[in-house]
């Protein structure tokens, strides 16, 4: 599996995606989290799951798009997919993977609809 170097190369990936992405990020942090993969604040924190760092790199990207998102769109309405979309062609199979992955470290404590609590 394709995974991070270190928690150094995931924070210039962040970066290199905020700058495409056009968000300015105040802080940045990776660090181990409960249950979430990432959190982000109106006031440009960004919090990264520590565990990321385990999984392949595409999924990384994903979260880290689908949080710099955020920053513009709230939800996970039509705005965010086609933008989504935009970045991450393929966002959808990475969505899957990364809950397959949720499943796998058993992140899930709330039941089925978990997977919507791994973020916000
Ligand atoms: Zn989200």
């Amino acid at each position: 599996m394709n995974t991070w170097r270190d928690k150094e190369e995931f924070k210039a990936r962040v970066f290199e995606w905020a700058a495409k992405i056009d968000v300015h990020v105040r802080s940045l942090a990776v660090r181990p989290m409960r249950n979430k993969w990432a959190s982000c604040s109106s006031g440009g924190n960004l919090n990264f799951n520590a565990e990321l760092l385990l999984l392949s790199r595409d999924i990384g990207d994903y979260v880290i798009v689908h949080e710099l998102l955020h920053f513009f769109v709230p939800n996970h309405g039509k705005l965010w997919k086609s933008l989504m979309r935009a970045h991450l062609e393929d966002y959808q199979q990475l969505e899957i993977k990364l809950k397959q992955s949720a499943y796998n470290k058993a992140l899930r404590r709330t039941g089925d609809n978990a997977s919507d609590n791994l973020f916000k």
